[in-house]
């Protein structure tokens, strides 16, 4: 499907330049929901900031299941979703908008559903799972009743090379038997199911094919929640945690395959596509977050006899520097959903290697730069600064680590020049 692009509204004047921009992409869909959408980002969600920051997960909880209620019957409940699964019926490039809005806030992908990995684990099993999972473990996540994790990394084995992981999952009659030692499962606390990557086929002649993803319910017999991984000085809990976990003869019926045997890498791929759209395009509102709160500073803080902070030609250069590159991202980011929507993932699997480790380092440098305007200030938990500064350092990690997408461009366009690319 083309997306209606809004190009005349672009050229309209503003004396706001980011609201100029955000409107080249603008479908009449989108005027409707995001004023909404921002409403409930800015009067609810934000306003719990301060608690979130004191607390873990837990504790905020309550509160946020009461805004989760106020989106339901605001319709805005699963924005990304198709309308015949309750959703918004959006194309990813809208859906990335919204992303960015509810990037806001720590919080926003959470108070609509579509927070990772949640959404990855929908949209996969929507996607390629048979009737029994939808109607056992998606129908259940898509009403909110539950969550879930994504279980595929090892502490033993180099997560960027998946194809090394050890998790094995053997047939025993109508039922797997899994056993395995994975860590960053993020959300694994409080989670019902598991999505784990197991390797099924491991005498299948290709590496891609050896894999398989199969559900596990987290009270299954051998399930382990080892701990909630210290991460930057925070382990947190809940939703916000990072699990370690150990699958020992943990036996599920082999009717919790999704799709086919083999076919988890394929199914991997497919997941990370639009996720990684999903995940540019909330670093994208952390970015303008963070600039907001870096103007606002800039503009206020006085270094004495009148001068304000932002009279400094170095604090000019901070936000002219993250202006032009926050509107880079973006501009990025939406052309490679808009080309995911017209040719599907696989055709933008360059576009999207580039925007994950670009955007990646938009986000690192904005954040670093905001942090450093706000000076002391900027460390300390009395703003969101230093939460996003601590957590989304993993930007770079996360989804495949900045060196293996930069070589996935490379090698591409050194390919273009006759350059034999096999990796060495
Ligand atoms: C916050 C966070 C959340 C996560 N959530 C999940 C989750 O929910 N589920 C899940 O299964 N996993 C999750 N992960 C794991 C994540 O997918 C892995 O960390 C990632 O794939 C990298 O694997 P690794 O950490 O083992 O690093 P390694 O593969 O050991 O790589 C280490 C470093 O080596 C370099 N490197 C690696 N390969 C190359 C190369 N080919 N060329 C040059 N340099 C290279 C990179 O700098 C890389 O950072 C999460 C990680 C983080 C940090």
């Amino acid at each position: 499907m083309k997306i209606p692009v809004n190009f005349s509204i672009f050229v309209s004047i503003s004396h706001h330049l980011n609201s100029q921009f955000m409107t080249i992409f603008l479908t009449p869909k989108l005027e409707t929901v995001l004023p909404k959408i921002k409403a409930i980002v800015q009067d609810q969600i934000i306003p719990l900031e301060a608690d979130f920051l004191q607390h873990n997960f837990s504790k905020v909880k309550p509160k946020l299941e009461a805004i989760r209620q106020l989106v339901k019957q605001e319709g805005l409940w699963n924005p990304h979703l198709s309308s015949a699964h309750g959703g918004l019926g959006l194309s990813l490039v809208e859906f990335g908008q919204i992303s960015e809005v509810l990037g806001h806030t720590p919080y926003g992908h959470y108070c609509f559903n579509c927070n990772a990995p949640d959404i990855g684990n929908q949209e996969l099993i929507l996607g390629n799972a048979s009737e029994h999972i939808k109607d056992t473990f998606l129908a259940p996540l898509l009403k909110g009743n539950i969550r879930s994790c994504f279980s595929m990394t090892e502490p033993e084995f180099a997560g960027s090379n998946p194809t090394e992981m050890d998790t094995s999952a053997v047939k025993d009659g109508d039922n797997y038997i899994i056993n395995g030692h994975k860590w960053f499962t993020s959300s694994a606390d409080g989670a019902s199911f598991a999505v784990v990557m197991a390797n099924t086929n491991p005498d299948a002649e290709n590496k891609y094919q050896r894999a398989s993803m199969i559900v596990v319910p987290t009270d299954t017999k051998g399930f382990e929640l080892v701990c909630n991984i210290p991460v930057m000085g925070e382990a947190n809990d809940d939703y916000f945690s990072h699990g370690e976990v150990r699958y020992t003869n943990c036996k599920v019926p082999l009717k919790n395959l999704i799709g086919i045997e083999g076919a988890g890498f394929s199914l991997a791929q497919q997941r990370l596509g639009p996720g990684r759209i999903h995940h540019c395009m909330r670093w994208i509102g952390i970015c303008e977050r963070a600039f907001d709160l870096m103007c606002k500073h800039a503009a206020s803080r006085d270094l004495g006899n009148g001068v304000k902070l932002g009279q400094k030609q170095s604090i000019q250069n901070f936000i002219a520097e993250s202006r032009a590159e926050i509107n880079a991202a973006r501009f990025m980011v939406l052309h490679t959903a808009l080309k995911i929507d017209n040719e599907g993932a696989k055709a933008a699997r360059i576009e999207i290697s580039t925007i994950k480790f670009y955007v990646a380092n938009v986000l690192q440098r904005v954040l670093d730069r905001a942090v450093q305007t706000h000076g002391a200030l900027g460390l300390t938990d009395y703003t969101v600064l230093s939460f996003w500064y601590r957590h989304e350092r993993a930007a770079r990690i996360y989804d495949g680590p900045d060196e293996v997408h930069k070589a996935a461009l490379a090698r591409q366009i050194l390919k273009g020049y006759g350059l034999n690319t096999k990796v060495v």
